[in-house]
């Protein structure tokens, strides 16, 4: 006889993967020969860059990389994010007490409410957002209270609309910009508007930077830690993923407060062992190299001439988008006429084969609007226009 399965209730509470029923659709469109082109999911299309993979190459041959890597993380990963933040953000940092290396900043963000958050405690959580923000409250057994983030206040948290008695049990607040789902970007002065609302109610501000280098127009994104004080109430995570394409190798950082750093720090060596040394070895020399490579700039580049096509096409179909300043997603309103944001992409799908993520997937406040990732090349983005101008106007 079989045990019965008993999920924990954490478990049992995770939100229902939106995303079945449109994974769903694209079997059928495929299983049709239908020629999908998959605008959803926000994985780089491209691969990563050879200087990384050289360098992951040479390490991964030598035996003492094949061991445990140390608790800590390894020097050289360290040193290598703390000279990005003195380059990129002219912001000091420690590389032994102010960085850690995480699994994918993913891995951080989810595992920062274990290291904070008792049960009944609050955490500020923006909507739409990153679904990873909420799911780590969840299975600490926190609170979630949403900050509505407004196409009207530029899709920054109104810090003035937060109750007060709210603000006095949060714990956290989770941040990101340039900001998934929306592109949307945070100046100084917001930055520092948080950073002394944290100080006043004390609350760690939990930035999530993984667009940080993905921006237009001459743009540079901002690290809340260039804000003078941040680091008093900040961890920032960081990500590879996005900015050098390695969304499969699993490496990011967090950055910050020693003592928020050391906690964090802590849990994690009680329930994992590091990334492999290899893998930071190539991290390192990502960072370190760079400069050197121009991969940045190219990188931007090539999505700039991607969002430059979505975004008028889109704006020929009367839809009213904004071009995003950074990131590689595509923020915009569902047409008239479609009764939800799922409704928009479902029939969108059937319709064109074209992909798209009902905006409802990020939260509640995510509800009439849909996200495009730039993942595809501008070719590629023109033919999936096309056919949505196409399909928009047959209705
Ligand atoms: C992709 C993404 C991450 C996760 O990055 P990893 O380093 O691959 O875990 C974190 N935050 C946001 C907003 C993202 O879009």
């Amino acid at each position: 006889m079989s045990i019965k399965i008993r999920p924990a209730e954490r478990i049992n509470n995770l939100p229902r993967y939106l995303f079945a029923e449109i994974d769903k659709k694209i079997k059928v469109a495929a299983e049709k020969g239908i020629d999908v082109i998959k605008l959803g999911i926000g994985d780089p299309d491209q691969p990563t860059p050879d200087y990384i993979i050289k360098k992951a190459m040479e390490e991964v041959q030598l035996p003492r990389n094949h061991t445990y890597p140390p608790d800590e993380g390894l020097a050289e990963f360290k040193l290598a994010v703390a000279n990005y933040y003195k380059q990129r953000h002219n912001v000091e940092l420690d590389p032994q007490k102010e960085v850690c290396v995480l699994l994918g900043s993913k891995e951080g963000i989810a595992h920062i409410s274990a290291c904070f958050v008792n049960p009944g405690d609050i955490n500020l959580v923006p909507d739409p957002g990153y679904p990873v923000y909420s799911i780590g409250t969840m299975f600490a057994g926190g609170e979630v209270v949403s900050m509505p983030l407004l196409a009207e206040n530029d899709f920054l948290p109104n810090l003035s609309a937060i109750d007060l008695k709210v603000a006095e049990r949060a714990k956290l607040m989770f941040l990101n910009y340039p900001n998934n789902p929306t592109g949307a970007e945070a100046s100084p002065e917001f930055f520092a508007r948080v950073s002394e609302f944290a100080r006043k109610h004390n609350i760690i501000v939990c930035h999530d930077q993984a667009y940080s280098e993905i921006a237009y127009d001459g743009y540079k994104p901002i690290s809340f830690l260039e804000v003078p004080e941040a680091k008093d109430v900040c961890i920032e995570f960081g990500s590879l993923s996005k900015t050098f394409n390695m969304t499969g190798w699993r490496i990011g950082y967090a950055v910050g407060r020693a003592e928020i750093i050391e906690v964090l720090s802590r849990y994690k060596t009680n329930i994992d062992s590091g990334t492999f040394k290899a893998i930071q070895y190539a991290g390192a020399e990502a960072f370190n190299n760079s400069a050197r490579e121009g991969f940045q700039a190219q990188l931007s580049a090539m999505y700039q001439e991607r969002r430059d096509v979505a975004v008028a096409a889109l704006q020929e179909m009367g839809i009213n988008v904004r071009a995003p300043k950074a990131t590689f997603y595509i923020w915009a309103p569902i047409p008239a006429g479609f009764a939800s944001s799922a409704d928009f992409v479902g029939h969108i799908l059937e319709e064109t084969g074209v992909v798209v993520t009902p905006g409802r997937g990020f939260g509640a406040y995510g509800e009439g609007y849909f996200r495009i990732a730039l993942t595809v090349d501008a070719k590629r983005m023109q033919e999936a226009m096309d056919r949505i101008k196409k399909a928009l106007a047959n209705r």
